[in-house]
């Protein structure tokens, strides 16, 4: 054996003080951008790429009802009904290939005069999607929109509310007024009764809430949305027994 034992390779105090000043600011700036950009892209309601509208704003005791991922051929037909013999307006932000599936249906939500909105082609998320893709899945949906029902589109919501920069481009270009919402119920998950879906709108209830509920299922064209649609009669009457009334969306397009 020869030399000294090694000693262990730790930098000095000095050394690490200064890693820690020249490292820790690199750090933080790095994961205050990636939050920043997780806040635009996850968050319904950021305005981090372009304003989203989750709230009316009034202390008045208005609410907004609308209802994605439709039409749906079981669903949309219970709810406008029920929408028509309450007197109330609605939004229903469209897919464009359910459109494409059953016109008829999208038809009638827009003979009704609710809001008509554009919810996307395929119910892709777009965060991750490229600018092409993107102007495409709106485009494409508003043209079916148009063709299909004579109304004009003039608002969007993002699938799960997900959005990047060119989800503002596409929709400045439509220009849309782009909506996120106050709070969901999470009614379409299968595990949760009508009754559980209006017990959870009553509690949640506050003004000027926009309030998110599904007619329809993005991804399946025949997706029960049936508990929805039983709990929409006992969602108004909560609400107008607290003094809600509710309100076109319409109200909030820019
Ligand atoms: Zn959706």
């Amino acid at each position: 054996m020869c030399g000294a034992p090694g000693r262990p390779i730790v930098p000095s105090r000095g050394l690490r003080v200064y890693y820690a000043r020249m490292l820790l600011p690199l750090a933080a700036t790095a994961g205050a951008a990636l939050s920043a950009w997780a806040y635009g892209t996850y968050e319904p309601n950021s305005p981090l790429f372009g304003r989203a509208v989750g709230r009316g704003r009034t202390r008045e005791r208005v609410a907004y009802l609308t209802f994605d991922d439709g039409p749906n051929p079981a669903a949309t037909g219970p709810i406008l009904e029920t929408l028509a013999a309450a007197n109330v307006p609605a939004a229903f932000f469209l897919v464009g290939e359910h459109v494409r599936r059953f016109p008829a249906v999208a038809r009638q939500v827009a003979a009704a005069r609710h809001e008509v909105g554009n919810h996307t082609l395929r119910h892709r998320k777009l965060h991750f999607r490229g600018p092409r893709r993107i102007r495409e899945e709106l485009d494409r949906t508003h043209e079916l929109i148009v063709d299909t029902t004579g109304r004009v589109p003039r608002s969007f919501r993002a699938p799960h509310g997900y959005r990047n920069p060119f989800v503002g481009f596409a929709t400045r270009r439509l220009g849309y007024t782009v909506f996120g919402w106050t709070f969901g119920v999470w009614d379409s998950d299968p595990g949760v009764s009508a009754d559980e879906i209006r017990a959870r709108v009553r509690r949640k209830l506050r003004p000027g809430a926009i309030i998110l509920l599904h007619d329809g299922d993005g991804y399946d064209p025949h997706g029960d949305r049936s508990r929805t649609a039983a709990a929409l009669p006992g969602i108004i009457a909560d609400a107008r027994a607290a003094g809600y009334a509710f309100r076109p969306l319409g109200d909030l397009v820019a």
